[in-house]
């Protein structure tokens, strides 16, 4: 699909965003705005922030409330959801899979019914490479088995499987799930990127680490089967993954449906591997030092991405380590000179 064809599709489009003031949705809301689409933002901001969104209209609810949902639904008549709104930490989720069930699964049904409810048949749905576990082959595509090996993975498996009943028992809806690798990076503008309060991921904690923000970085198990002993996984830039949403929610409104599509590039690298790019970047040579392995954790995740590059003409644009640090270091620095300057007006 190309740019012009997808907003050929998209423009004047509804879509009602869950989670769109975090990480990933924010990126997509952004995305989806530039292609000329009507955005309803619904987000609890439990992690997201309202200025986070830089499109369209917003209301703070929760999926839990389900005449507050079905309320913000039926006012906004969307043509179709995009479903971010999710606790994403796989340790946590080994500590706390009930919030896990609540947030990822039981929400996520709240969810489908409200749009049956009011008659909105498309659904986006965000899922995650956790849905493997560990996979016997790799590079994994979607035909592997679906074997979680944490509670985070679990959530996501069964809302797929929630999806697939559903379509196969009304055909007025559609729905296609992306399987995301380890998503990083921010906005090439440094318009917007990965806000948390409690940071947990790799390259995010990496590149506070070099800010002094945290004492050192730990990395988690030196002894899994992999070439230098640390998990590898499949860092796919952010806007690459919003790229991959817009083709996706096209291919929703063209009457695509059922369909499941990995999100990486297909190459992977070690959590040493990470950590020497994110020295490289940022010029710091920050503390580093081993720790034992986190639960949850599979030794390797890396996509075969052919089918999405070939059923919706998906072309990343920043297949790079390098570039997918550099971004995110970029929106580092801007988080610490943004709270300066607060700090300065307080
Ligand atoms: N990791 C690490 N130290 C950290 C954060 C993460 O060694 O401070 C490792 C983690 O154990 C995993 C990889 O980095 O092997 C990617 O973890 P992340 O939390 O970024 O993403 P996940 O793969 O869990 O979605």
């Amino acid at each position: 699909m190309t740019e012009q064809n997808l907003k050929d599709i998209l423009w004047g489009k509804r879509i009602f965003v869950t989670g769109g003031a975090g990480y990933i949705g924010s990126h997509v809301v952004l995305a989806l705005g530039e292609t000329g689409c009507e955005v309803m933002t619904f987000d609890n901001l439990s992690t997201g922030h309202r200025h986070a969104v830089l499109h369209g209209d917003f209301c703070r609810g929760d999926l839990a409330e389900r005449e507050q949902l079905l309320a913000a639904i039926k006012g906004f008549r969307p043509d179709a959801v995009i479903h971010f709104a999710a606790a994403i930490e796989v340790g946590e989720s080994v500590a706390n899979p009930l919030k896990y069930y609540r947030n990822n699964t039981a929400n996520a049904l709240n969810l489908l019914e409200a749009m049956g409810e009011c008659g909105v048949g498309l659904m986006l749905f965000s899922s995650t490479a956790a849905v493997y576990g560990n996979p016997e082959r790799i590079p994994v595509d979607e035909s592997a088995q679906l074997a979680p090996i944490n509670p985070y993975g679990a959530s996501k498996m069964m809302t797929e499987r929630l999806l697939a009943d559903l379509a196969s028992a009304d055909s007025a809806f559609r729905y296609t799930a992306l399987r995301y690798f380890n998503v990083a990076g921010a906005d090439p503008m440094v318009r917007i990127g990965q806000d948390y309060a409690n940071p947990t991921h790799l390259i995010t904690r990496a590149l506070k680490t070099a800010l002094g923000q945290f004492p050192k970085l730990e990395i988690f198990g030196s002894d899994y089967p992999t070439a230098d002993g640390t998990c590898i996984r499949d860092y796919i830039h952010v806007a690459d993954l919003a790229a991959a949403h817009l083709a996706a929610v096209a291919g929703l409104l063209l009457g695509r449906g059922a369909e499941v599509f990995n999100c990486g590039y297909g190459h992977g690298f070690s959590v040493r591997e990470v950590v020497e790019v994110a020295k490289q970047v940022t010029g710091i040579d920050f503390p580093v030092e081993m720790a034992p392995r986190r639960a949850g954790d599979p030794a390797e995740l890396v996509a075969d991405s052919q089918r999405i590059r070939s059923a919706l003409g998906w072309q990343p644009q920043y297949d790079s380590l390098t570039e997918i640090v550099r971004t995110a270091w970029e929106w580092e620095k801007k988080l610490v000179s943004r709270a300066d300057s607060v700090h300065e007006q307080g």
